[in-house]
């Protein structure tokens, strides 16, 4: 019988060899129901492999990152923007010292909560509910309600903290007045940016929408050509800029997060917002809003709501809806559609249920 030996000693290990700044399994500020330690995995770990064995993490590999339903197999989706960003962030979190499973798992946890069809999804539900609808959050309340039929992953408070604290839209890449909880989460928020602006450009390359020359001077000259000299540098700069100035905050020197921004606002402007991609956007959006409406419409009729009404009890029915859109798939989304709106030919069974229907 294992009696905890060996995970002290991976505890012990971390207090040892991690920065003064890590965050360090030992002292978790814990779960919100306390349970039994893995005799051999740290907290960190095994929340990592919680998110890893989810079903929410199963279906980012059929959603939308940014373009839709490409036809070439090498875009990236949800899932592999979410490697990419792990990746990333455990180069950057090992360098520094910090803890690479707090790091992984709040990178591989971090857009859990993301919808169908890209920001496409996003929009639309915070058009629709009340309270509007922000993937972060989304993604806290996956891990915390959704998953295991309304239990929920009960992971700590650290990997709650740094998932709910990734996103910032067009907002600060560093963190500004409010800081994370831990440097882990910083770590991701600055990798998660890196990742997406540099595999984006990649994309739009292989698109045929920009090539490598329309890209801002200043981004060729400062990080290179290549897709992976401009990984390399920005990462290298954050290690270097954090470990030179040796104070509890992740950091890039002004000129790399200048350029950094440079290049968001140019993705912005001639990959997100451009009329072929905004185009597919809106189409997007009306399947997901028409399925909405006709959700709350046929709330009562449709099985899986009668289900999640008595798990998720107390919840508004356009909460539960937007739970359910949320959690799609870009292809269950379709198949959803296809389902209520499309008139099926008589006499052909057109496969279209009972991938989803459970939690
Ligand atoms: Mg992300």
């Amino acid at each position: 019988m294992l009696d905890d030996f060996i995970r002290k000693e991976k505890e012990e290990l971390e207090v040892t060899l991690l920065s003064p700044f890590a965050a360090k399994s030992k002292y978790s500020k814990g779960r919100v129901h306390p349970e039994r330690e893995c005799p051999i995995r740290t907290c960190f770990e095994r929340d990592r492999d919680r998110i890893i064995h989810s079903k929410a993490f199963r279906r980012l590999k059929h959603k939308t990152q940014v373009f839709l339903a490409p036809k070439g197999d090498h875009y990236r989706t949800r899932l592999t923007h979410t490697l990419e960003v792990s990746q990333i962030a455990r180069t950057i979190a090992r360098a520094l010292k910090l803890n690479e499973d707090l790091t992984e798992a709040i990178a591989l946890g971090h857009d859990l909560g993301h919808t169908p069809f890209g920001h496409a999804g996003e929009e639309v539900l915070n058009e629709l509910l009340p309270e509007g609808f922000r993937h972060n959050e989304q993604s806290l309340r996956v891990v915390d309600l959704l998953e295991k039929d309304g239990k929920g992953l009960n992971l700590t408070l650290e990997v709650r903290d740094g998932i709910l604290n990734h996103s910032k839209g067009k907002g600060p890449i560093l963190f500004e007045k409010e800081r994370a909880l831990t440097l882990e989460a910083e770590v991701v928020r600055i990798s998660d940016v890196i990742a997406y602006v540099n595999h984006d450009v990649d994309d739009a390359i292989r698109a045929g929408l920009i090539t490598v020359e329309d890209l801002p001077e200043k981004v060729k000259k400062l990080l290179g050509l290549s897709h992976s000299e401009r990984i390399g540098n920005l990462v290298k700069n954050v290690i270097l800029t954090t470990k030179e100035s040796n104070t509890n905050a992740i950091l890039i020197e002004e000129k790399y997060l200048e350029t950094l921004i440079l290049l968001r606002d140019f993705l912005f402007e001639k990959i997100y917002f451009s009329p072929v991609v905004r185009k597919e956007f809106e189409k997007a959006k009306k399947i997901l809003s028409s399925l909405f409406e006709f959700y709350y419409k046929n709330f009562d009729k449709i099985e899986y709501f009668q289900r999640a009404s008595q798990i998720f009890t107390n919840t508004p029915k356009e909460r539960i809806i937007a739970d359910y859109i949320s959690g799609m798939t870009d292809r269950f989304a379709l198949y959803q559609y296809f389902e209520y709106f499309i008139p099926k030919p008589l006499g052909i069974d057109i496969e279209s249920r009972s991938f989803f229907n459970e939690f």
